[in-house]
């Protein structure tokens, strides 16, 4: 049965119709409550997730306090220029391989956290993230999805200025800075969807809708991603990996995220990430 995994306060919890139940005491006490566990130990998840009660529930998740759904990854892919669209909005030729950098998984943050604005050309990204759940290496198309353990929503938030102040450009250190990675809200096992390589996702700036696709006209489909970072490098549980982003960003012709914006993000089946523009 599919479930829908969270991070309550660095707790593991599973969401049912708005409620969390902790899985520590779901599971008498055979999950710890760390994520990093639960999302490795992903297909004990499916059963119980049966055994859900409403009346039993440990709270409401509106107002709860989320963290990312993997808090600790050993690494953060991001996948450029993986909508067509998006390819030609900035000016680059469709690619041969999925372009491939890397996020620091210190930006990595919560579904509602906020973003600390650290210069003038910071850009939002939309996308649909996934959580490698079991660890490999040489992972074939056929078996990709096999090994994620969920899907969840994601925005690769960019300083398009340090991204490309350097030659070669240094998209890893454009990307990674503190609070520019929230993912969230919920880990969605991949039973969820009829179709996971389908999935509508799209986000606005404060009320302004900005990106609107769906994961069935990436360039890259998630097999193919997996299957080549994985014949480069062992997958790890908890590893992420952003999918790419729809045409629609604020470089060149929209505007970049300023102080008091609001970006809401939105992953059909999996809910919705309110993030904050402050200042340092
Ligand atoms: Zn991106």
């Amino acid at each position: 049965m599919a479930f829908q995994l969270a991070n309550i306060a660095g707790r593991a919890v599973l969401v049912a119709d708005g409620a969390y139940h902790d899985l520590s005491r779901l599971s008498g006490g055979a999950f710890s409550g760390d994520m990093t566990e639960a999302i490795e130990r992903h297909g004990e998840l499916h059963a119980l997730n049966e055994n859900l009660d409403a009346a039993l529930a440990d709270g409401s998740l509106e107002g709860a306090d989320l963290g990312p759904p993997s808090p600790a990854p050993s690494k953060a892919f991001g996948i450029g220029l993986n909508y067509r669209a998006h390819a030609e909005e900035s000016n680059m030729e469709i690619p041969e391989y999925p372009p491939t950098f890397a996020k620091f998984p210190s930006c990595i943050s919560g579904p509602n956290d906020d973003i600390v604005l650290r210069g003038t050309a910071v850009d939002y990204e939309v996308e649909v993230v996934v959580i490698i759940g079991t660890a490999g290496r040489d992972i074939s198309q056929a078996d990709s999805w096999s090994h994620v353990a969920g899907v969840t929503g994601g925005q690769d938030v960019s300083d398009r200025r340090v991204q490309f102040h350097a030659t070669p450009p240094q998209f890893a250190l454009g990307k990674s800075f503190d609070t520019y990675g929230p993912i969230g809200p919920l880990l969605v096992s991949v039973d969820s969807f009829e179709n996971p390589d389908d999935i509508g996702l799209s986000c606005g700036v404060s009320g302004d809708p900005r990106q609107s696709s769906r994961t069935s006209d990436l360039i890259f489909d998630v097999p193919t991603i997996i299957e080549y970072l994985s014949g480069i490098c062992t997958l790890n549980v908890g590893d992420v990996i952003f999918t790419g982003t729809p045409a629609g960003v604020g470089a060149p012709k929209r505007q970049f995220l300023g102080e008091g914006d609001v970006v809401v993000s939105t992953f059909e089946g999996i809910g919705t990430m309110t993030n904050h523009c402050v200042a340092p």
